[in-house]
């Protein structure tokens, strides 16, 4: 059944929003995002070393990190700007994950600097990290495993890790870690990231149960210490509204289960679950609010909105579902068909086709949901789009914004150092 999805904003508060931060914006809900935080946390409190390292990739903003810190997670990242963003946020080595691939020597470098915790992707990253620190080790590595195949789980839900660039393949992590032991690694951590958006509860009891029978052959056969086993991203979350949303205290609970039978009984009970969820973090709790200033009747019938694909890329570039709202025709009959568009000079610029909502007025502001990642981060400037502010809608109920729009400024910044920009400067100000 249709369990509906109710914004967490009213056409009020959007309206009073709207009058100081103009539309297109996203709206985080910081109580939506502590709630959850805080069932993380409590889902997985039998494991003592739990943590949670939020991929940054999701939903890069310094306030939202600063808001995963009260849980002690830290922070999962992939590329330099990430790095230099958890620093700034005040996470210590041991709260960063580099989790990266195809990386950047500097990259690496700064990773070691910081003292995080690097997750190589490759065996050839071993002699290449090697190089870049001198030929030390920190005493904790983790290696990235890639199984290969067709990885399914009962409800008929698979994704394909054999068509995946990333990871090692079985020998070569059994061999990464031979040669890692020699050059006096005495920690080993194992991550994997199998499926995406899994929505069933199933999917991290599988993936922990895989994980931990390699951890075992694996202590079996060099005698190391596995540290941590990280079960990576990929808890999904319903972004239809006929979809059930994962129960994280099922999903902790099916860890759990996996881990007693096989980690604890062969002495290997200290070990820490960790993960890297990104999307069932941050999607609920973030919106793309826009408004509604063109319709259109031709062979369908459109609505323009004054967000586009540039703002929030997934239906274009995914077909991705994400439910609507008309703020304040919640209660209203959907009984107009429309597509959804932005301004892109790309017919796949829009959020939705063929949706069925209420009528929509000029100046109706839409709320789409379930924005919250992989949303503002995924923003691009094509035909010269601006990205969009992103506004905090705190526990107290007020507005902070914590990342201003993109000005004209900006986009052209680039250009400094060319004569077209006095003259650019000239035309925007
Ligand atoms: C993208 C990514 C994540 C987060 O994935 P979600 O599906 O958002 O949970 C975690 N770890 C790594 C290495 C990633 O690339």
């Amino acid at each position: 059944m249709n369990n509906k999805k109710i914004p967490y904003a009213t056409k009020e508060k959007v309206e009073e929003i709207a009058a100081k931060w103009p539309t297109p914006f996203y709206l985080y809900d910081e109580k939506g995002i502590r709630d959850n935080a805080a069932a993380v946390r409590e889902a997985f409190s039998w494991n003592p070393g739990f943590r949670e390292y939020f991929a940054v990739k999701a939903t890069p903003n310094p306030y939202i990190l600063d808001i995963f810190k009260d849980y002690d997670f830290g922070c999962d990242c992939s590329s330099l700007s990430e790095l230099v963003m958890a620093k700034s946020v005040g996470f210590d080595g041991r709260h960063i994950m580099f989790s990266s691939n195809d990386t950047p020597a500097e990259e690496y470098a700064y990773a070691a600097k910081l003292g995080a915790v690097i997750n190589l992707d490759d065996i050839t990253h071993i002699p290449f990290l090697e190089e870049i620190l001198g030929g030390q080790f920190p005493e904790t590595m983790s290696l990235r495993y890639n199984p290969g195949g067709v990885f399914r789980m009962s409800n008929g839900i698979m994704d394909n890790p054999g068509d995946s660039k990333y990871g090692f393949t079985k020998q070569q992590l059994f061999e990464g870690i031979r040669i890692l032991k020699e050059k006096g690694v005495k920690h080993f951590g194992l991550h994997a990231f199998l499926a995406s958006n899994t929505v069933t509860n199933e999917y991290y009891p599988m993936l922990a149960g895989q994980l931990f029978e390699l951890a075992l052959q694996i202590h079996r056969t060099f005698d190391v210490h596995i540290a941590f086993i990280n079960l990576s991203g990929g808890v999904g979350v319903a972004y239809s509204p006929y979809d059930t949303p994962n129960d994280i205290r099922e999903i902790g609970k099916g860890v759990k289960e996996v881990y007693d039978a096989i980690l604890k009984p062969n002495g290997m009970g200290d070990a820490a679950i960790y993960c890297e969820m990104g999307r069932f973090m941050l999607a609920p709790y973030g919106a793309l609010i826009t408004k509604a200033v063109h319709e259109k009747h031709i062979y369908k019938e459109y609505i323009g909105v004054d967000a586009c694909a540039a703002n929030l890329m997934r239906p274009a570039m995914y077909g991705s579902y994400h439910h609507i709202t008309v703020l304040g025709k919640e209660e209203a009959l959907r009984d107009h068909m429309y597509d959804i568009t932005g301004s892109l000079c790309e017919n796949n610029d829009k959020f939705a086709v063929d949706r069925l909502l209420p009528k929509i007025d000029m100046g109706d502001y839409l709320f789409i949901h379930d924005t919250g990642a992989h949303g503002y981060s995924m923003g691009y400037n094509y035909n010269g789009r601006l990205r969009s502010a992103e506004l905090l809608l705190q526990t107290d109920g007020s507005v902070k914004e914590i990342r201003r729009a993109e000005t004209l400024k900006d986009y052209f910044a680039t250009f400094e150092n060319t004569p077209y920009y006095e003259k650019m400067m000239d035309e925007i100000n």
